[in-house]
């Protein structure tokens, strides 16, 4: 009889300080010909830890190249995320290339913001605008039928990885939904903001181009509204599918603001996600303060912090009135992807919240650590005179604020 599967999940510091040394051969290679000998012996061993259902030595591995090797830290990231989420599948005598991608959507609402099961009909419209307006043509795809949060993403290395592999196959055997299973999804956390996840996989014979942009248009009448070579740019198939595909989507957004981003590969996708969500989220609230509290933006004051753990981890913006201390609103403003604290944040805060119209902005230099609020796990924001406080947004007719939970 067969043994159950046992899963090892020990550190083995042998393993640890071999995926480090591929990653810094890798790092200092000095031609693409070494890239590829380092590339493919890092890959194998990474694949071999996926497979194993084990993350904790590839995180191991990472934190060690984080205080040693910044270059090889980037290179094992990158390294991680391709085995994750590409890969090469033989299919009826076929080789193809697959891809796990994401399809991002910023959205807020004064109520609520939808996530999981998407309908049939809205998933078939979705799925023609995205085989329309960003899909390269000899490419099959397949789509999760859900509207993913955040919270409800595939957690970890290993479960990310088996997830892709499910969606490859699908993509493969041109099966065009993958149905996921409600009960399996996370709670989703209410925001005023947030983002929306569309996943799946696409499937291109090798070599071949997966997205639009990577396809020449050779037969294309009008030339300059094109890249010089004949492809359509990024930034052209990103309007088409912001016009197509917010129509197809617009049934599960009801009463809420959404915008589109570029799909592309899932963690690409998820990082670019990550960054523009920042100031989407801190006009969403703006806007959100104004109509709410029935004032101009310029009654309105920000004040900007930033919240260490062991390092810089982000920053946090609180709203209060001009001339009152009270934290009305937070927003969180994460650090992302190779950003520190030799970044220009707060720079790039401080524009956001001028092109909302918010004049007055105080930036404190303290070191704040990552507090929350012991009772409802709500960060906690500062206030103008430097203290870490609950944020407390006044009922509607009320006078006094009252505490959100
Ligand atoms: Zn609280």
């Amino acid at each position: 009889m067969k043994k159950p599967r046992a899963l090892h999940r020990t550190r083995s510091l042998r393993l640890v300080q071999e995926l480090s040394r591929l990653a810094a051969g890798l790092a200092a290679s000095g031609s693409r010909i070494e890239d590829a000998f380092w590339e493919s012996r890092l890959a194998a061993k990474i694949l071999a830890q996926l497979r194993a259902g084990d993350d904790q030595n590839l995180e191991a591995a990472l934190d060690q190249l984080y205080e040693t090797d910044s270059v090889a830290y980037g290179e094992f990231i990158y390294a991680i995320e391709a085995a994750i989420e590409c890969s090469l599948l033989t299919h009826e005598n076929t080789d193809n290339d697959v891809l796990m991608f994401a399809a991002p959507i910023l959205t807020w609402s004064r109520f609520s913001i939808p996530s999981g099961p998407v309908s049939g009909p809205v998933l078939a419209d979705v799925r023609v605008q995205l085989q329309t307006h960003v899909m390269a043509q000899e490419t099959r795809f397949v789509l999760a039928n859900c509207l993913f949060s955040p919270d409800q993403l595939p957690r970890g290395y290993h479960l990310t990885h088996e997830f892709a592999g499910r969606l490859w196959a699908a993509a493969v055997n041109e099966e065009h939904y993958l149905h996921i299973n409600p009960r399996q999804l996370a709670e989703t956390g209410r925001f005023l903001s947030d983002t929306r996840y569309l996943l799946g996989a696409v499937a291109a014979p090798q070599g071949k181009p997966m997205f639009r942009w990577q396809e020449i248009q050779e037969s294309r009448a009008s030339k300059n509204v094109h890249a010089p070579d004949g492809r359509l740019s990024k930034e052209e198939i990103l309007q088409a599918w912001q016009a197509h595909g917010s129509e197809a989507l617009r049934p599960l957004f009801q009463g809420c603001a959404f915008e589109l981003l570029l799909p592309d590969s899932f963690f690409s996708a998820w990082r670019t996600a990550d960054r523009l969500a920042r100031p989407y989220s801190t006009h969403a609230t703006v806007n959100f303060l104004q109509s709410t509290l029935n004032i101009p933006a310029s009654r309105l004051r920000a004040v900007i912090a930033p919240f260490h753990d062991q390092w810089l981890e982000e920053y946090r913006v609180s709203f209060t009135l001009n001339d009152r201390d009270d934290v009305l609103y937070g927003i969180v403003w994460a650090l992302v992807g190779d950003e520190d604290e030799h970044s220009d944040t707060v720079a790039q805060i401080e524009s956001t919240l001028r092109e909302c119209g918010v004049t007055h902005i105080v930036t404190l230099d303290h070191h704040f650590l990552l507090e929350y609020c012991e009772e409802c796990g709500a960060p906690l924001f500062p206030n103008p005179e430097g203290e870490a406080v609950h944020a407390e947004f006044p009922d509607e007719g009320e006078v006094m604020p009252v505490h959100l939970h």
